[in-house]
């Protein structure tokens, strides 16, 4: 309605809609404190606000053009007021990367056709592979791109309007950078009056990613932005609302098991679990990918939206932020810390630091426990907890778990036979290293394309002969990246879980007919590396491997259930992404009569740790 006084306006809103938690400063939830504070309503707002019957009735952001925030476009040349949004869209059209200050920090967009500016965008903001989440400008294209169920359709058009993961369309002449070797895409629609307004001058998808430099958290500020992105950036479409607080487009998929969560942040987060049983007030910090922190008290614990990995100052730095900032918008003082075992973590100093009482949670203790605070389980589980690290009550790293839970307490029952990891966290980054490990450990001799150079791998092979640093692991995350590499499909990776997810779609949604393994306490897969390398050097397609590799895996899931004889089942870690694990284990397992407890509302990944963290802690020390 071009009559309306907002019309084109971009931060229009009602009381049921509009945002909320990234302008809130403090409770209650009154204009004086958020960040609307500093726009005073002009009479026309003024009425409305204050009007029972006006559907802005008491809506804290009411604003309009002449008192509202105001847009502001930055690239050099002046431009009238109003043309900012078509101004911003031409520069997609015509190929420039644009940085958006959308509700929770700023984004960078492209036009996700145009091969080289996808390209530019990925080196200058130092992410070479890791696929990039799409805004389309209605479902009608998002079908075009990619296929859509209904379950799917309501998810991206639900009040959170997350980032769904879809099956990618060939041919659609989308840019191949977008999501390399991925077929998957992160598809979400636009959600504020600005991306709506910027959206509908498009008639293409744009690349919509955090604004930040590899995995810094999302600059927030006009003043960061300027700096971290500028660099980026060709265009700026900013404003002076500002930002409360950090909050990243949340990521979710569709499963035979519901909706997965993989991020949890904007609307979805902050995230009550309600509880039969009574807390004590705990903070729980996390641990050091994926961080999240998590308050309980009373029947609840709360967990904090995704801050990231805490390998940078700026990570550190809206760590500290968000752990001041949830207990003070719940009025919550903690009376016992949690944090994980590891002495190095961010996290872990941050909590030894308060000088409270202090619980300790190992890191896969605290995966099996999050699902346990979601279900409450009479009597104890078998939780099954597989993912790429984590520290070890016995020093070594674990991560192909089966832990006896109850309560508060747990006992490793069974887990993965160790091997070597020659150079420790560099194997992290370098699925050969736990190939060269796995081969050492089985005393078998195979070739494959790691490119070492003669010296390095001369080095390598002394660490494992000599047993220094490389330290044992009983990880199926790198039980997958040595898989993986052996196979030739990944010798070195430029995003975590990256190999992994190449042997996923390698295995092409089949679970293959199980190799031979062993079960007593520990998991012997010796049996299963012999057999395929004897299959991939008779010329087995790798695809049919990966695929009996997935369904070796499943079958483990069953052999060691039976072997413990507990009916309640808990399957969590950042494994359990793939999608064949959690879907075909817990099917798996359900077949065999055992009863399957799957993380529902948190995602499978270290993003849930604080709240096992916090449920452990509850049970007292
Ligand atoms: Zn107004
Ligand atoms: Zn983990």
């Amino acid at each position: 309605d071009p009559q309306d006084r907002r019309y084109g306006y971009a931060f229009t809103n009602c009381t049921n809609c509009g945002p909320r938690f990234s302008i809130i400063n403090d409770i209650p939830y009154d204009r004086p404190n958020t960040e609307m504070r500093h726009f005073t309503m002009c009479p026309e707002c003024s009425r409305e606000y204050h009007e029972p019957a006006d559907r802005r009735f008491h809506a804290q952001p009411n604003a309009c053009p002449v008192c509202g925030p105001s847009l502001m476009l930055e690239d050099g040349a002046p431009i009238g007021r109003g043309e900012e949004i078509r101004a911003a869209a031409e520069a997609l059209q015509e190929g420039r990367i644009l940085a958006l200050k959308g509700l929770g920090g700023y984004q960078l967009l492209c036009d996700a056709r145009n091969d080289d500016s996808v390209r530019r965008l990925r080196e200058r903001k130092h992410r070479e592979e890791k696929p990039l989440a799409l805004m389309f400008p209605d479902l009608e294209m998002i079908r075009r791109f990619c296929t859509v169920d209904a379950e799917e359709e309501q998810l991206l058009q639900s009040f959170a309007t997350p980032i769904v993961l879809l099956a990618k369309r060939e041919g659609t002449g989308l840019a191949p950078s977008v999501a390399p070797g991925n077929p998957n895409l992160g598809a979400m629609l636009p959600y504020t009056p600005l991306h709506h307004l910027l959206m509908a001058e498009l008639d293409f998808p744009v690349v919509c990613t955090s604004g930040n430099l590899y995995d810094e958290p999302i600059a927030t500020t006009n003043q960061e932005a300027r700096t971290k992105l500028g660099p980026i950036a060709d265009v700026f479409l900013s404003h002076d609302r500002p930002i409360a607080r950090h909050m990243d487009d949340s990521v979710v998929r569709r499963t035979t098991r519901g909706t997965q969560y993989f991020r949890r942040a904007r609307g979805y987060a902050p995230l009550p679990l309600y509880h039969k049983r009574e807390m004590p007030n705990v903070l729980a910090v996390g641990a050091h990918y994926k961080n999240t922190i998590a308050i309980a008290f009373g029947k609840q614990t709360i967990l904090s939206q995704h801050i990231g990995d805490l390998s940078t100052p700026e990570a550190h730095r809206a760590f500290a932020r968000v752990v001041e900032d949830l207990p003070r918008l719940y009025d919550f003082t903690p009376e016992v810390v949690a944090c994980d075992l590891h002495p190095d973590f961010l996290s872990t100093q941050y909590a030894e630091s308060l000088g409270l009482p202090l619980v300790k949670v190992q890191h896969h203790h605290a995966h099996v426990a999050a699902v346990m605070a979601e279900h409450e389980p009479e009597g104890p589980v078998l939780g099954i907890a597989w993912d790429g690290t984590g520290l070890g009550t016995d020093d070594t790293i674990w991560g192909g778990e089966f832990l006896l839970c109850e309560k508060g307490g747990f006992e490793r029952v069974a887990w993965l036979d160790t091997f070597p990891l020659p150079g420790g966290d560099a194997a992290i980054q370098e699925p050969r290293r736990s190939t060269l490990g796995l081969l050492h450990r089985a005393k078998l001799k195979a070739d494959f394309p790691h490119g070492f150079a003669g010296d390095e791998l001369a080095l390598v092979r002394q660490a494992l002969e000599k047993g220094v640093n490389a330290p044992l692991t009983s990880s199926v995350g790198r039980l997958f990246d040595g898989v993986a590499a052996l196979l030739g499909l990944r010798q070195i990776t430029t995003f975590e879980g990256q190999s992994a997810m190449t042997l996923e779609f390698t295995a092409a949604g089949r679970l293959g007919e199980p190799y031979p393994f062993e079960v007593d306490t520990t998991i012997d897969w010796q049996p299963m590396l012999g057999a395929i390398l004897k299959d991939r050097d008779h010329g087995v397609a790798v695809s049919d491997i990966a695929a009996r590799f997935h369904g070796t895996l499943v079958e483990v899931m069953a052999a060691v259930a039976r072997r413990v004889g507990v009916r309640q089942v808990v399957l969590s870690g950042g494994c359990f992404q793939n999608r064949l694990l959690y879907e075909g284990g817990a099917a798996r397992l359900e077949g065999a009569g055992f009863t399957v407890l799957l993380p529902k509302q948190l995602p499978p990944n270290d993003g849930a740790i604080a709240a096992g963290q916090a449920w452990v802690a509850g049970w007292g020390r």
